[in-house]
């Protein structure tokens, strides 16, 4: 049993009455279990994160990047425990284990650095009327909770944890039930750097903490990374108390290949776009949209390069794809393979789990998907790929367009400027040209439609936990 809950500085036992098991999901056994957090320490969190506010909000921001440095150096040694925590929690082969814990270290290194700049930040505003002058000040947004989901843990929570610290926010952060132990790093490493008490709490729970906290009174803000149906439910709550929201949620993205590819590189790109831990990602490419001229040359390599994956326990093997995360998600993915079936679709490989333990299933995928599919519309969030042809470039971009997510996409095309003028045209929060889910802190995160509401990364996830003052004064 973890004592998996840290407020006010302090770890403490659960109080809830959720039991969570903790499984492996390459064996499908449970490993650990910990107890929820209850309402009443929920709302502890977030009294203690309200008494931490005002002394945190006005330390110097170099202090507050010096910790945030802090915790950057603090992930890199921890490196092999957090290695092995989502190699057994989350199914993530080594090498993408790796790829997240160094883009949570980077996420910390650029909100230090970010930290350090804002009090340039606050600066005059030259007035066009006579007689007055005013300046900016930016300021946090105050008390932040922040709900994350499973696929992408360590990440998904330096992307809000990093920002918000850096403004000046305090935070009580709830972790996926799924993956409740990697977090857990965070208090760990607050504890050891003395991040003053309540400035960063974390609770742990299944969906009734996660509501307690999205419909506590006393948060300034919510920021909600996860599913549509529950990020509806958190924005319908921020809705009532007419508080700030952002929103990440999911995706049907579209990789887009022209027929001037390369097709074997164009192979490399779209394996990627919807293998990468094990297509569990808001910004798999999961829609594949190929121009006539080389879809019968490409479809037979990408099939053999689907074939010729190595899935396996990340643990025990050399593996190039690892297990589904969780038992639901591997249901979930088995009932599109069976609606698959009774729709007819073409499956030019895979389209079933593995025979073996564990919540493994093949890389799949489908040709000639009929555009009103729901395998086509529908977040499915597995190794699982619709192809769809088109003959014309205003075509592709109708295509990729015609969903209700607008979170990324892929232009695979040698024609640079033809690449560059159908990002223009895509309605997608981020556009990857001629590479495929190559996240940088510098450029935002986020998307369009049903993908979300505002931006994470970059200045602009700094903003996302900023408020905005005016002082004016009468010269008179
Ligand atoms: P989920 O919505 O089921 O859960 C996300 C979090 O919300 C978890 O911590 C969960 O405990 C909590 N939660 C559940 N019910 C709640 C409620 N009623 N009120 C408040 N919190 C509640 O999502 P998931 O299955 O963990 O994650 C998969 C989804 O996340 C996919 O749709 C994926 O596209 C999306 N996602 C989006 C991004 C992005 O950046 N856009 C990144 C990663 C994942």
């Amino acid at each position: 049993m973890h004592t998996p809950h840290y407020i006010d500085g302090r770890w403490v036992e659960g109080l809830g009455d959720d039991c969570i098991s903790v499984f492996e999901p390459a064996r499908g056994q449970p490993f650990a279990e910990l107890r929820a957090a209850s309402v009443a320490q929920v709302d502890q969190a977030v009294a203690a994160a309200r008494l931490a506010l005002p002394a945190w909000k006005n330390t110097c921001p170099s202090e507050r990047a010096s910790l945030l440095r802090g915790f950057a150096i603090q992930l890199d040694q921890r490196r092999e425990a957090l290695l092995a925590v989502q190699m057994q929690n989350n199914g993530k082969p080594r090498h993408e284990a790796e790829i997240d814990l160094d883009d949570a270290i980077a996420t910390f290194h650029y909100y230090a650095d970010l930290a350090e700049q804002l009090p340039g930040k606050n600066r005059d505003v030259p007035l066009a009327a006579v007689g007055f002058s005013a300046r900016t000040r930016l300021e946090p947004v105050g008390v932040v909770g922040l709900i994350v989901p499973w696929n992408f843990p360590l990440v998904t929570s330096a992307w809000k944890l990093a920002p918000a610290l850096a403004a000046g926010c305090t935070v009580v952060l709830k972790p996926s039930e799924v993956t409740p132990l990697i977090e857990q790093a965070y208090g760990q490493i607050a504890d050891t750097l003395g991040l003053p008490p309540g400035v960063l709490n974390i609770i742990n729970g299944m969906a009734r903490t996660g509501a307690a906290l999205s419909n506590h009174k006393g948060l300034d803000k919510l920021s909600f990374t996860g599913s549509n149906t529950v990020g509806s439910q958190v924005m319908r709550s921020a809705a009532e108390q007419c508080r700030p929201v952002t929103l990440e949620l999911g995706g049907k993205s579209a990789i887009l290949v022209f027929d001037d590819c390369d097709p074997d590189q164009a192979v490399e790109w779209i394996v990627a776009g919807i293998c990468w831990n094990a297509g569990q990602m808001c910004s798999a490419t999961s829609r594949l949209l190929v121009q006539d001229g080389i879809a019968d040359t490409l479809l037979p390599r990408l099939q053999a390069a689907l074939q010729k994956l190595r899935v396996g326990n990340p643990l025990a093997e050399e593996v190039d794809m690892g297990p589904l995360t969780s038992q639901a998600q591997w249901h979930k993915v088995c009932g599109y393979f069976a609606s698959a079936r009774e729709e007819g679709l073409q499956c030019l490989t895979g389209g079933q789990a593995l025979d073996r333990d564990g919540w493994f299933v093949s890389p799949t995928l489908y040709a000639d998907v009929p555009t009103d599919s729901r395998l086509w519309t529908e977040e499915i969030f597995g190794p699982v790929l619709c192809s769809h042809r088109f003959s014309t470039e205003q075509q592709a971009i109708a295509l990729a367009n015609d969903s209700a997510f607008g979170l990324v996409a892929t232009v695979c095309s040698a024609d640079l400027v033809r690449a560059e003028r159908v990002a223009d045209a895509l309605e997608v929060g981020h556009v990857w040209i001629n590479s495929v889910q190559a996240v940088f802190v510098e450029t935002s995160w986020g998307g369009t439609k049903g993908s979300g509401i505002g931006r994470e990364l970059g200045p602009w996830g700094l903003s996302a936990y900023q408020s905005v003052k005016h002082v004016t004064r009468c010269l008179g």
